[in-house]
C-alpha cells in the first residue's frame, strides 16, 4: 500500500512516543495521531465516505487538518482543502465543482453536502474507538484537488497523486536535511501546498514535529521559535521582512534555527544581507501547485552568489525553458518553463481542455517566463499569464474584472498587480463608467467585498474614460501597469 494513508500507522509503529504535532501548548505523538485519525476515518466511512470520493476542509491551520487528511487518504478518498480565505459563494463553487460529499469545517457555512461537521465536534464525531481497513492505494491514485484560480475566472482544481507528494517529499529531502529531530514550523496556511508538501508532509516522514500556527503572526512566530527552538521553517519573504522589521528582531534568539525556507518570489538581496548577518541562509525555490509545488532549487549557500535566482531543477524532475514551438530556448533567452517529472500534476478535475492546454507529452506549462545562464541556473522574468502575487495569494485579475463588470454601472473594467512594499504586489483597477452612470472609485471595493476574498479586491481603483487597446481590441495591461499611483481608494 503505496498511499500516504499508510504514514499514520508507519510512523506509530516506528517513532510512536515523538511529537508529531504541536499546536498552542498541545503536543500529539504520532501514536495519538494515528489513533485519532484511525477513529475519525472509521467515523467517516460509517457516514458514508467510499475510495474516491472527496472529502473538503475548510479552516485556519489546526491539527485537525492533518487528521482528517490522514482520515481521508486512510480510506482512499481525496481530500480538498480550501482557503478559508474566500467567500462563501466562492467556496460553495469548489464543493460544487469538486463534488465533496464531506466538509470539515471550523464554522458553520450554508452548503450542499450531506455529511457537515465543525471542528469543534470532530472527537464527538470520532466516537470511541475504531479502525479501518485500508483500501489499497497507489501511488498514481489522486490524493489531493488544490483550487487554484485561472486565466478564465473560474478556478480549476489541479489533482496531486499520492506519488506526486511522495516525489516532492523527496525533492525535498535531497536539497535539505530535513531531519528526525526537526521541529518545524507550519505557519503559512496548510491548504497551499507549500506549507503541506514542503513542511508538514516532509516532517511527518522523517518523524520530527511540527508546530503549526493558527496564522501568520510576527509575535507569534518569536514565541513558538523561542518556546520550541524551531529548527525549519517556510515562508513567503514578506513573512521574513516582517520578522526583520520587527522591534523584537535584534534581540529574538533564533539560535536553534537551522534552515529558512523561501519560495514564490525572488528574495529581496536586503533580506538576504539581514539575516546573514543573524548567520541564516534561505534556500529558495520555485514551483506551482501543479508541481507539488518544487520545480527548481537554490540552496541556501548559493544565495549570495546567485542572487535573484530560482536556482536549478529539482532533483527527480525535468525543467525546460522553451520557445513559443516548445523548442529549448538558448542561454541568456526567454522562455516559458516547462516542467516533466514524478510531481507533475496528471491535470485538473473534471476540466480535460484546461488539462489539455496545460499538459503536452507529460511536461507542464507554468506560463512563467525564465531565463537560464550557462551554468543552468534558471531566473524567473516574468509570467505570461496575466497573475499577481498578493501576500503569498495569486490573484487572477479576469477574476477580478469578472466579478467588477457585475457593477451594473461598470462598462469595462481591467486589473493589474502593482508593486506594493507590504504585500509585494496589490491590485490596481481601471473601471470604465457606464454613461451616464456615477461611479466613484470607493464603490469598486464595496461591491466587491462579500464577493471576492479580501486580498483579490484592489487597493486602488482608478475611473477612467477609456482604456488603451490594441489592434485586435485586447486591453494593454503593459500601459497601466506603468502608470504613477494614485492615493489608495
Ligand atoms: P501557485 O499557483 O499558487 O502554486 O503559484 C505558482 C506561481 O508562483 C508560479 O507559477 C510563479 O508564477 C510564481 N512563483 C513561484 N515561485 C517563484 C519564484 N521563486 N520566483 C518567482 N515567481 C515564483
Ligand atoms: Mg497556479
Amino acid at each position: 500500500n503505496a498511499g500516504l494513508g499508510s504514514w499514520p500507522a508507519r510512523r506509530a509503529a516506528m517513532s510512536p512516543g515523538a511529537t508529531a504535532l504541536i499546536f498552542q501548548g498541545r503536543r500529539t505523538t504520532y501514536a495519538e495521531l494515528f489513533e485519532r485519525t484511525s477513529r475519525l476515518a472509521a467515523a467517516l466511512r460509517t457516514a458514508g465516505v467510499r475510495p474516491g470520493d472527496r472529502v473538503a476542509y475548510l479552516g485556519p491551520n489546526h491539527p485537525s487538518f492533518a487528521e482528517t487528511m490522514f482520515a481521508t487518504w486512510m480510506l482512499g478518498a481525496v481530500f480538498v482543502p480550501l482557503n478559508f480565505r474566500l467567500t462563501p459563494p466562492e467556496i460553495d463553487y469548489q464543493l460544487r465543482h469538486s463534488g465533496a460529499v464531506a466538509l470539515i469545517s471550523a464554522a458553520p457555512v450554508e452548503i450542499s453536502v450531506t455529511i457537515h461537521v465543525l471542528i469543534d465536534d470532530l472527537e464527538a464525531f470520532a466516537g470511541e474507538e475504531g479502525r479501518v481497513d485500508e483500501p489499497e492505494t497507489g501511488l498514481d491514485d489522486v490524493a489531493l484537488i488544490l483550487y487554484t484560480s485561472g486565466t478564465t475566472g473560474h478556478p480549476k482544481g489541479a489533482m496531486l497523486t499520492h506519488g506526486n507528494l511522495v516525489w516532492n517529499c523527496y525533492n525535498l529531502l535531497v536539497c535539505v536535511d530535513v531531519a528526525s529531530d526537526e521541529v518545524t514550523l507550519v505557519s503559512a496556511p496548510l491548504f497551499h501546498v507549500a506549507a503541506l508538501n514542503q513542511c508538514l508532509l516532509p516532517t511527518f516522514l522523517k518523524g520530527g514535529t511540527s508546530v503549526i500556527m493558527p496564522g501568520w503572526d510576527v509575535d507569534g512566530c518569536f514565541d513558538a521559535i523561542a518556546e520550541h527552538r524551531i529548527t525549519w521553517m517556510f515562508g513567503v519573504s514578506q513573512m521574513f521582512a516582517g520578522l526583520a522589521r520587527s522591534p523584537r528582531w535584534p534581540t529574538a534568539d533564533l539560535t536553534s534555527v537551522r534552515s529558512l525556507m523561501t519560495g514564490g518570489a525572488p528574495v529581496p538581496e536586503a533580506l538576504i544581507r539581514a539575516y546573514q548577518e543573524r548567520g541564516l541562509a534561505f534556500c529558495q525555490g520555485y514551483g506551482m501547485t501543479e508541481t507539488a509545488p518544487g520545480a527548481t532549487f537554490l540552496e541556501a549557500r548559493e544565495s549570495r552568489a546567485h542572487i535573484g535566482s530560482a536556482g536549478l531543477p529539482v532533483f527527480f524532475a525535468e525543467v525546460r525553458v522553451t520557445r513559443p514551438d516548445l523548442t529549448p530556448a538558448d542561454p541568456g533567452e526567454p522562455g516559458e518553463v516547462l516542467v516533466r517529472g514524478p510531481n507533475v500534476t496528471p491535470g485538473y478535475w473534471n476540466d480535460p481542455a484546461a488539462t489539455a492546454a496545460a499538459l503536452t507529452d507529460g511536461w507542464f506549462r507554468s506560463g512563467d517566463l525564465a531565463v537560464v545562464d550557462e551554468a543552468g541556473h534558471l531566473r524567473i522574468v516574468d509570467r505570461t499569464k496575466d497573475m499577481y502575487i498578493s501576500g503569498g495569494e495569486n490573484v487572477y485579475p479576469a477574476e477580478v474584472e469578472a466579478a467588477i463588470f457585475e457593477h451594473p454601472a461598470v462598462a469595462e473594467a481591467a486589473v493589474v498587480g502593482v508593486p506594493d512594499d507590504r504585500w509585494g504586489e496589490v491590485g490596481r483597477a481601471f473601471v470604465v463608467p457606464v454613461p451616464g452612470a456615477s461611479l466613484s472609485p470607493a464603490d469598486v471595493p464595496e461591491f466587491l467585498s462579500g464577493r471576492l476574498a479580501r486580498y483579490k479586491i484592489p487597493v486602488y481603483v482608478d475611473v477612467v474614460e477609456d482604456l488603451p487597446r490594441t489592434g485586435s481590441n485586447k486591453v494593454r495591461k503593459g500601459p497601466l501597469r506603468n502608470l504613477p499611483l494614485p492615493g489608495p481608494a
